[in-house]
């Protein structure tokens, strides 16, 4: 038996065990039988087979921090998989080679000039075919703005103008690859709970600021889902009775405050000419009484939207990213401002990170889609 089908076969408590190890290993067996409240006994009758069959291998004899004596930790073997992630947009599409724990191997990208379906899958047949050459990926995982509640066909995505499209069927028909599609919020939630700052964690948000604003949950170690994901809503969340006016007519929501196309048309009416994101950054920067003020109020209101994020789910840490983190990373005593004036004083302090926000990590979070895909999918 291949490990491809191992995974899938391995059902029930032997399931756990390789799950523990793929996401915090490697862990020697004392270790690993108090995380999953097995015998010691139990536990070696779990691991035999998962040994036996390639799933787990047994790292170098290391002194087992726990009891200090000799011990050969499991683990995964990291190369025996590789999986493909690809952030789909109405302009580009960016694709990731991962291996079995999200690690990135290869990236490629190319323009997507024509959104047909047809067209856009032959671009992306030949993105999944420039990063496999030589390896035979075990899935695809797509991301983008929109909603595939049975994560193969594409119910809604405005960026790409799409309603029912079966993206799924017509790329495995292309490329013979299991394809998984989601949203591009839940898979990048996904990563960050699996393989990023949400590992070992129970609770965690994740805010994405950029074309859109995006905000995925996990509790009690579980991603949270609903029919509704994918439409944004936490887009039009208030943040500012005195902002800009949104699409649908809120003014100072979290899209008029804090979206790229929002900042940058209005840096463009303040100073008369079209300005890009990163010029409106480093205007700011530079004093710019505009942008400064701009990039201020933007910060504060995200401040705002992270402490009702705190407030309302409680979450052991938050993560904010998306290809306008930068913002938030050189406002940060402006979003502190805007966390506090609207927390308790008396609540513990918000764990806020920030990571960086490319079209790479966004891939990645498919590509992390992809795995869950084929390690949670029991057969
Ligand atoms: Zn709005």
């Amino acid at each position: 038996m291949s490990t491809t089908d191992t995974w899938g076969a391995t059902g029930g408590s032997a399931h756990e065990v390789a799950l523990e190890v793929l996401l915090h290993g490697p862990l020697s067996r004392a270790e690993l039988a108090r995380r999953l409240g097995l015998s010691q006994a139990s536990l070696s009758r779990l691991t035999k087979p998962l040994l036996t069959s390639g799933l787990l291998i047994e790292s170098p004899t290391r002194a087992d921090p726990a009891t200090g004596r000799p011990a050969q930790p499991l683990d995964v073997v990291q190369s025996s998989h590789h999986f493909v992630g690809v952030k789909l947009t109405g302009e580009v599409a960016a694709a990731v080679l991962v291996d079995l724990r999200g690690t990135v191997r290869r990236t490629a990208q190319a323009p997507v000039t024509d959104p047909a379906p047809d067209r856009v899958v032959a671009v992306l047949a030949d993105l999944v075919a420039s990063v496999t050459v030589g390896v035979r990926p075990t899935g695809i995982g797509i991301g983008l703005g929109g909603h595939a509640p049975d994560h193969r066909t594409v119910a809604v995505a405005p960026f790409l103008d799409w309603s029912g499209v079966p993206l799924a069927d017509l790329l495995e028909r292309t490329t013979g690859v299991p394809t998984t599609v989601e949203n591009d919020v839940v898979a990048l939630t996904a990563a960050e709970h699996w393989f990023g700052e949400g590992r070992g964690r129970r609770s965690l948000a994740v805010v994405t600021i950029g074309a859109g604003v995006g905000y995925g949950l996990v509790q009690h170690d579980q991603l949270v889902v609903h029919r509704d994901v994918g439409i944004g809503l936490v887009g039009h969340y208030p943040l500012s009775a005195h902002g800009a006016v949104c699409v649908e007519g809120h003014r100072g929501c979290a899209t008029a405050m804090l979206t790229i196309p929002s900042l940058i048309g209005q840096a463009s009416v303040a100073l008369g000419r079209p300005v890009t994101y990163d010029e409106l950054l480093d205007l700011a920067r530079a004093g710019d009484r505009a942008c400064a003020r701009l990039v201020d109020d933007a910060a504060r209101a995200l401040g705002r939207l992270l402490a009702a994020v705190g407030n309302l789910t409680m979450p052991d840490r938050i993560v904010v990213t998306g290809e306008g983190v930068a913002l938030a990373e050189m406002a940060r005593a402006a979003v502190d401002a805007g966390i506090a004036g609207d927390r308790d004083p008396r609540a513990s302090a918000l764990d806020v990170v920030t990571r960086p926000g490319d079209f790479r990590q966004w891939a990645r979070g498919a590509g992390v889609v992809a795995i869950q895909e084929f390690v949670l999918r029991t057969r």
